[in-house]
C-alpha cells in the first residue's frame, strides 16, 4: 500500500523534525500553557496519560509517538487538542468514553493535525465549532492513513466521531460539523 506507507514515511520523518517540548517557567506566575492546561480542566492523575500512551504506542509503534506527549486532561468534556510543540491532551471524558481502537484514533487525528499543519501556531481541537470543517476533515483523513498505515482499524474514526457527536459536552454547532465530517469519511 504505497500511499499507507509515504504516509508512516512522513509521520517519520516530521517526528524526526523534533520539537521543543521545553517552556519557560515561573516558580511565581503561570506559563501561558499552565494556565491554558489549569482552564481546560487541570490534569488529570498521570497513571491515565500512561494508559493512553501505552495503548496508543502498543496499536501504532512507540517510534510513531516518540516525539510527542500525552496528557489527559481532568474534564468531562468529549475534546482533544493538539499542541504545535506535538503535546496531545485528550480530556478524561472522551479517554472514558472510547474503546482502545478509537482512542487511537483520536490520536491518530491529533496526528493528522500535527502533520498537515506544520504551520498551526495554536492548539487545534477534536472538534470544535471554531475550527474549520476542512482542517478538521484532512485531520480526519491523514489520521485513517495512519491507522491503515499500521494495520488497524480505519472505521474506529468514524465510531470515534460518533461518540463524540453524542457526548452531552458537544454543542450544536460541533454536531452539525461532526455529522458533516463523519460522512466525508473514506477508507477504500
Ligand atoms: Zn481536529
Amino acid at each position: 500500500m504505497p500511499e499507507a506507507k509515504s504516509i508512516l514515511l512522513m509521520v517519520m520523518i516530521a517526528m524526526a523534525g523534533g520539537c521543543s517540548t521545553h517552556q519557560a517557567r515561573s516558580l511565581s506566575r503561570a506559563t501561558p500553557h499552565q494556565a491554558w492546561v489549569r482552564s481546560h480542566g487541570g490534569l488529570a492523575p498521570a497513571p491515565l496519560a500512561q494508559h493512553v500512551t501505552t495503548v496508543c504506542s502498543r496499536q501504532l509503534g512507540a517510534a510513531t509517538l516518540a516525539d510527542c506527549q500525552i496528557h489527559v486532561l481532568d474534564s468531562d468534556a468529549a475534546v482533544a487538542f493538539a499542541w504545535p510543540d506535538r503535546r496531545i491532551y485528550l480530556a478524561r471524558g472522551l479517554v472514558a468514553r472510547l474503546t482502545d481502537d478509537e482512542l487511537t484514533a483520536a490520536v491518530a487525528h491529533e496526528l493528522g493535525h500535527l502533520l498537515d499543519d506544520g504551520l498551526i501556531d495554536h492548539p487545534v481541537t477534536l472538534a470544535s465549532g471554531r475550527t474549520p470543517t476542512d482542517c478538521e476533515a484532512r485531520a480526519d483523513r491523514l489520521g485513517i492513513a495512519i491507522l491503515l498505515a499500521h494495520g488497524k482499524n480505519p472505521t474506529a474514526m468514524k465510531s470515534m466521531l460518533e461518540k463524540v457527536r453524542s457526548a452531552p459536552s458537544t454543542s450544536d454547532t460541533t454536531r452539525a460539523a461532526l455529522t458533516e465530517r463523519i460522512a466525508l469519511l473514506r477508507w477504500n
